[in-house]
């Protein structure tokens, strides 16, 4: 077994379809060639949007598309445990270090970012740049204790953040241009998206991170918090989206396309695979 670790990183707020598929197996194919160990964690801090019946059909449904992971939260491993909302001690510890260094600072704003901070942003639905309004915030000590607050990464105004994807080739992504100060920290007492996958990526020893295209601009963001925690980043390989006719990146809304729809129509995983290189998906219903 070589030291190459990719990750499947589903979150349970619905069932799988074929876009997750596509790229999934792009993370599966790239860990087989490298002879590696592929790793499911299941995120689902979303307490409000991640349902039980969710992750039992996520794991079913991956299995019977073919995908085959050495560590997961149905058969354990060395970095466990792979189920986010567990992990809590692992993202306050990182937390604590961001705060304690000076990254970050409270924020009483509620915006739709804060909202929607526990989910990856998915393309449409990155937030606007932050415009700083808290920044300067100073709250006496401890008082952010009994304060309803988030907690924002202060980014480097005018910092380019640069990396090289294993798909697309350089990228560059400006600090106060194409994204701002971002939530790591809810008032809710939960991590956001972009900081607890990052403490996992890390502490699950994960070589390569693969995923959608959307993720890139977090991506900018992730290597800020690897830079601020003192850790080494991965490498980065995001994928084309799987698209509708009308040219939407697959969502939920497209029922037709989940893997539980097209397995109890008889669709068998090969013939679907098939279909990403013709390009002839099958068409969504709803
Ligand atoms: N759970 C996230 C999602 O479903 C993972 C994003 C990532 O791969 O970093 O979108």
């Amino acid at each position: 077994m070589s030291a190459y670790r990719g990750r499947l990183a589903p979150s349970p707020t619905g069932l799988l379809h074929l876009g997750h598929a596509r790229t999934f197996w792009t993370a599966h194919e790239r860990t087989k060639a490298e002879e590696g160990a592929l790793v499911l964690r299941n995120e689902d801090l979303d307490r409000a949007r991640c349902k039980p019946e969710f992750v039992t059909a996520m794991i079913e449904d991956l299995a019977w598309f073919g995908f085959q992971w050495r560590e997961g939260p149905d058969c354990g491993g060395p970095f466990g445990p792979y189920t986010q909302s567990e992990r809590f001690a692992w993202y306050e510890q990182a937390f604590e270090t961001l705060r304690g260094g000076g990254f970050l600072y409270p924020c009483a704003c509620s915006r739709q970012d804060v909202l929607r901070a526990l989910n990856a942003p998915h393309a449409g639905e990155d937030e606007p740049v932050y415009p700083g309004t808290c920044r300067q915030r100073a709250l006496p000590n401890g008082a952010w204790q009994a304060a309803k607050v988030n907690w924002r990464f202060r980014v480097r105004d005018g910092e380019t953040v640069r990396f090289t994807d294993g798909c697309y080739g350089p990228q560059a992504y400006a600090a106060g241009k194409d994204f701002g100060d971002f939530v790591v920290w809810r008032h809710d007492n939960v991590p956001a998206y972009q900081l607890a996958v990052v403490v996992d990526d890390a502490a699950m020893r994960i070589t390569e991170v693969v995923r959608g295209a959307d993720l890139l601009r977090s991506t900018a963001r992730q290597l800020l918090l690897y830079r601020a925690l003192g850790l080494e980043p991965p490498r980065f390989y995001h994928c084309p989206l799987l698209t509708d006719p009308a040219g939407r990146r697959l969502a939920k809304r497209h029922d037709s396309l989940s893997l539980r729809t097209l397995r109890n129509k008889g669709k068998l995983p090969a013939d679907l695979r098939r279909a990403w290189k013709t390009g002839h998906f099958p068409r969504p219903t709803a």
